[in-house]
C-alpha cells in the first residue's frame, strides 16, 4: 500500500516535470517564430525600415515599387474641312476645300519636321463623312484634334475675321479642354495674320466637335465672303503663315499638357 503511494507520487512528479520542459521547449519557439524569424528575413534596405517587428505586412507595402506614370506618345489629328463633291464656301474659283487642305498640309509639314506624329482626316481632294473623321480621332486615341475651315457670309460681305470653335464643356485630356485649346489657336492666329478677332465661340452641336473624345477645335481663318480676307487666303504665303500660327497654338498647347520631347525623339505626355 505504502509502496503504491510512493509509485503514485513519482508518477506525479514525473509529469509535471515532462509538462514544465513541453512549456519550455513552446515558449522557445514561440520567442525564435516572433523575433528570430522577423530579423532574418526578408531583408528590408530601404529608408522606410525603422518600422520594428509584427509589421511584415507594412514593411511590405511601404517596400512595393510606385506605379510608373502612364507615359503616351503625342498624335496630332488634322482635319482639313471638306473635300470632294463637298465645296464648303467658295467665290469665283476660290474654293474652301482647297484653301483647308492646303493649311492643313503645310501645318502637318511643320509638325512633323518637330518629330511629331501626324494624321489627316484627308490628304487628297476626296470626301470624308464627319462621323468618319470623329471616328478615327477617336479609334487612334488622337491627343489634339484640328479642323481647319474658311467662313462665309455672302450677306454680310463686309464681316471679316478669324474666329475659333469649340464644344462646351468637351473635358479633353486632363489639363486643356476644348475651351483652353480654342482660346490658344484663336490668339496665336489672330497675332500672326492681324486678322479681326471675333474671338472664341462655342458650338456644342458640330458633329466632329461633340464627337471626339480630346481636345478639338475648329480654327475658321478667314473669310471668302470677303474681300480683304479673300485676296489674303488666295496667297501661299498668307496661307503658310496661317500655318505658322497654327503650328506655334499646338505646340503651346501641348507645352500645357506637359509634352515633352524624349532622348529618343518621341513626343510624350507624361504625369
Ligand atoms: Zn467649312
Amino acid at each position: 500500500m505504502r509502496k503504491k503511494i510512493k509509485m503514485d507520487s513519482l508518477f506525479v512528479r514525473s509529469l509535471v516535470i515532462l509538462l514544465s520542459v513541453l512549456f519550455v521547449i513552446l515558449n522557445t519557439a514561440f520567442f525564435f517564430n516572433k523575433y528570430i524569424m522577423n530579423a532574418g528575413s526578408p531583408t528590408f534596405n530601404d529608408k522606410n525600415d525603422k518600422i520594428q517587428s509584427g509589421t511584415v505586412t507594412e514593411k511590405i507595402t511601404n517596400v512595393m515599387p510606385t506605379p510608373t506614370p502612364v507615359k503616351k506618345e503625342v498624335l496630332l489629328l488634322i482635319d482639313p474641312g471638306h473635300g470632294g463633291e463637298d465645296l464648303g464656301t467658295y467665290f469665283d474659283n476660290i474654293y474652301e476645300k482647297v484653301l483647308n487642305l492646303d493649311i492643313s498640309l503645310k501645318l502637318g509639314k511643320l509638325l512633323e519636321n518637330d518629330g511629331f506624329k501626324v494624321l489627316f482626316t484627308r490628304k487628297e481632294d476626296v470626301f470624308v463623312g464627319l462621323k468618319e473623321r470623329s471616328d478615327l480621332a477617336n479609334e487612334k486615341d488622337a491627343t489634339l484634334f484640328l479642323s481647319i475651315h474658311n467662313n462665309n457670309m455672302p450677306d454680310s460681305p463686309n464681316y471679316k475675321g478669324t474666329e475659333t470653335l469649340y464644344c462646351p464643356g468637351s473635358s479633353g485630356n486632363g489639363k486643356i479642354n476644348g475651351e483652353r485649346f480654342a482660346q490658344i489657336v484663336q490668339e496665336e492666329l489672330v497675332k500672326r495674320l492681324g486678322t479681326i478677332d471675333n474671338g472664341i465661340i462655342a458650338r456644342p452641336n458640330l458633329s466632329v466637335l461633340r464627337r471626339t473624345q480630346m481636345a478639338a477645335v475648329i480654327a475658321e481663318i478667314g473669310y471668302i465672303s470677303n474681300y480683304s480676307d479673300r485676296i489674303k487666303l488666295n496667297t501661299e504665303y498668307f496661307r503658310q503663315e496661317a500655318a505658322v500660327a497654327l503650328h506655334k497654338a499646338v505646340k503651346r498647347t501641348l507645352d500645357e499638357m506637359n509634352v515633352k520631347k524624349q532622348p529618343d525623339n518621341r513626343w510624350i505626355i507624361s504625369g
